[in-house]
């Protein structure tokens, strides 16, 4: 059998099916309200590696092995911020896979340890945008697969169990009125949206997007070559351009969130759950809030997603001194959310 070219990804895609067998449905959360509505965080910082990226990295494997881009030893390259290598070393490692994480900046070696303990290899680029070009390169140089979560996770993540609709409707007694998500890849705001259509549920899609985002201004416009050149403040959402998985056909709604209300509602969130989570869960809430407010909300249950907490989070969005530095003002935000969440009007400045 060792000759057999379909022995490896057969194998590979059955780990990555026991991995997901061994996981529980991350947890619904309330998030409290005096008003006649209920608006729950999904929170997929219970996922293994503490983030929505966990699911997205065994769909990108899961879709690179079965298109025969990976194989038995072929090393793995990913261009990205931080946010998926920790995820995607982690299944690298399960599949005995060399992986390689090219980060943005200088060299940092609190950024590299936790990858290095995985096995993995860590180059720090700059400028940041270099990243793309040189992961791919990489990969070139190597006979290696370049992951490229950007032009694959949003198609990548509609299989089996990687899902993250297909486990949230099965927490539920009935589909939810609104699901809010944010769009880093657009994978998992895609999946949401994908399932709602394949099924008829009736579930709709918004998308909570922070400034600096080149989505809501395509989604506006229908200009998918609109690009801010902007970096974003919220970790892990708000892209300076529309990326490959952006379907802003699947969108229902685009909210705007202004940065300091995601800083607001991040805070919320944490009060909330105890959970330390990052700047793109309050972007999601923010975004909920606003669709809670409105009077059709009367009766229904809108789902945000929660979508990591890590402590590093205690030194941004919850520490005073970084969101002043951002020139980030929380507290008039802080007040309206306040008052919605005690039964008052959503009034927010
Ligand atoms: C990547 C990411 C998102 C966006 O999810 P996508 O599926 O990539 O669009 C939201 N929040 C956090 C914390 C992320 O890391």
């Amino acid at each position: 059998m060792d000759d057999d070219p379909t022995a490896w990804p057969a194998a590979a895609l059955r780990r990555l099916d026991a991995e997901r067998a061994a996981l529980e449905p991350t947890p619904l959360r309330a998030f409290p309200l005096a008003h006649d509505v209920a608006v729950l965080l999904k929170d997929e910082s219970a996922l293994p590696t503490g983030s929505l990226k966990h699911r997205a990295a065994r769909a990108l494997f899961r879709h690179a092995i079965a298109s025969g881009r990976i194989t038995e030893g072929t090393p793995v390259v990913e261009a990205t911020g931080g946010g998926a290598a920790l995820a995607q070393a982690t299944f690298a490692r399960l599949l005995g896979l060399p992986y390689t994480a090219v980060l943005p900046g200088a060299p940092d070696p609190r950024r590299a340890a936790p990858l290095e303990a995985l096995g993995a290899e860590v180059r720090f680029v700059t400028p940041p945008l270099a990243i793309y070009a040189t992961a791919r390169e990489l990969a070139a140089a190597t006979g290696g697969c370049f992951l490229d979560q950007y032009a694959h996770a949003a198609h990548a993540l509609d299989h089996r169990g990687d899902d993250p609709a297909i486990e949230l409707a099965a927490q539920l007694p009935a589909p939810p009125a609104w699901i809010v998500a944010g769009a880093g890849t657009g994978a998992t705001a895609a999946a949401f949206g994908r399932h709602a259509r394949t099924y008829g549920t009736g579930t709709r899609l918004a998308v909570a997007d922070p400034e600096n985002s080149a989505c809501f201004p395509a989604w506006v416009t229908g200009d998918l070559g609109y690009a801010t050149g902007m970096p974003s403040r919220i970790e892990g959402i708000g892209r300076p351009r529309v990326e490959p998985g952006f379907l802003p056909g699947l969108y229902d709604l685009v909210v705007p969130v202004p940065d300091a209300a995601s800083v607001a509602a991040a805070r919320a969130a944490r009060a909330a759950t105890g959970l330390p989570v990052g700047g793109s869960t309050g972007t999601c809430l923010w975004a909920a809030l606003h669709l809670a407010a409105r009077p059709a909300a009367t009766g229904t249950t809108i789902v945000a997603v929660l979508g990591d907490a890590a402590d590093r989070h205690l030194r941004t969005v919850h520490d005073d001194a970084w969101a002043a530095a951002k020139g980030l003002d929380p507290a008039p935000y802080a007040a309206a959310l306040d008052r919605f969440a005690a039964g008052g009007p959503f009034t927010p400045p």
